[in-house]
């Protein structure tokens, strides 16, 4: 039985990576099929401290990946699919192979929820996100949409009007579900303007957006309106599948941490990091700060 297996190849999972096998714990990281989380679908990262001029998601995932590789942290390219108690640990399987370790970090991240319409994949990262926090530096003097009708979907459209000249919310209904004082901030700010009971349907643009096909959910009649970006805010949804009610949740269904230490979870010897246990902050510097924690806190789990 190994020491330690961390899901995910996040921020959260390599930095997990890199404090683990800096520890000898020998960690095992299983990136899944696809390497990298969320910043693999950004383009430049602007806001993670010690790169000035900034640096493609992509390229900052691989330099991750790289540092916990340099200190022994040995990567699968498997998706753990199951994990169950066993005496004295934990048994993980993958589509491959079955392993046993005494302690899991959980740092299986977030996905963005998607509208799942023509142009919205071939687009993102040229106008098409799910980040304003991200991305929206780049939509200077710009006019784009948010689509949804929660608090995300309020706060991205008011971080937006900090670049854009113009910020439509698009939502399907005629009431927003988010809070009172989100909403009265949304409808006080003249640069927004909501269109109320609309989807968008298609996405258009070649090198990047230039417009988007819209469709009343009232009377079915449809339209087309020229915009520079669109920003999803329909919800985001933690990957916890696979723990099959391994661990407790919160009411919002992500991983409920913070038992005996920061990261512990309801099973002792099982740590969560970063999105997947966080519905609030959601950045990869967060996500990475408590990938330390979570490695930190496996390794005195482990001494003791
Ligand atoms: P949310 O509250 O679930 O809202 C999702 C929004 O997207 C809803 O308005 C929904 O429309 C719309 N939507 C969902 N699927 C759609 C689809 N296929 N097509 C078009 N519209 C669609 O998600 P959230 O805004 O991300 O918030 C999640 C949680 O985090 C909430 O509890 C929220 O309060 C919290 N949060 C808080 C803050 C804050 O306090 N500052 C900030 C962000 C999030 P309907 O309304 O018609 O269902």
């Amino acid at each position: 039985m190994l020491d330690l297996a961390i899901i995910g190849s996040g921020p959260a999972g390599y930095t997990a990576g890199i404090y683990a096998s800096r520890a000898s714990l020998k960690p095992v990281l299983f990136e899944g099929l696809e390497s990298g989380g969320q910043l693999m679908l950004t383009t430049d990262v602007e806001n993670y401290p010690g790169f000035d001029s900034g640096i493609m998601g992509p390229d900052l995932m691989q330099i991750f990946k790289k540092q916990a590789e340099r200190f022994g942290t040995e990567i699968k390219t498997e998706t753990i699919n199951s994990i169950k108690k066993i005496d004295g640990g934990f048994i993980l399987k993958s589509a491959k192979d079955s392993y046993e370790f005494k302690s899991v970090i959980i740092s299986s991240g977030a996905s963005a929820k998607w509208l799942d319409i023509k142009g919205e994949k071939e687009l993102q990262g040229h106008g098409v996100s799910a980040c304003a926090t991200c991305d929206g530096f780049f939509f200077k003097e710009k006019e784009v949409i948010v689509v949804g009708g929660g608090d995300s979907a309020m706060e991205e459209a008011l971080f937006l009007t900090k670049f854009a000249t113009k910020v439509y919310i698009v939502h399907r209904r005629d009431s927003f579900r988010a809070s009172k004082i989100m909403q009265d901030r949304v409808l006080g700010n003249d640069k927004i303007e909501v269109l109320w009971n609309k989807e968008v349907t298609e996405i258009h643009g070649s090198e990047s957006v230039e417009s988007v096909s819209l469709s009343d959910t009232k009377d079915g009649s449809s339209s087309e309106l020229n915009i520079d970006g669109v920003f999803m805010a329909i919800g985001h949804t933690p990957n916890v599948d696979f723990l099959d009610g391994l661990v407790e949740l919160d009411e919002k269904g992500y991983v409920k941490t913070g038992f005996t230490t920061e990261t512990s979870t309801s099973v002792p010897g099982v740590f969560a990091a970063g999105d997947v246990a966080d519905s609030i902050y959601r950045q990869a510097v967060t996500a990475a700060g408590t990938g330390c924690q979570a490695a930190i806190d496996a390794e005195r789990w482990l001494d003791h």
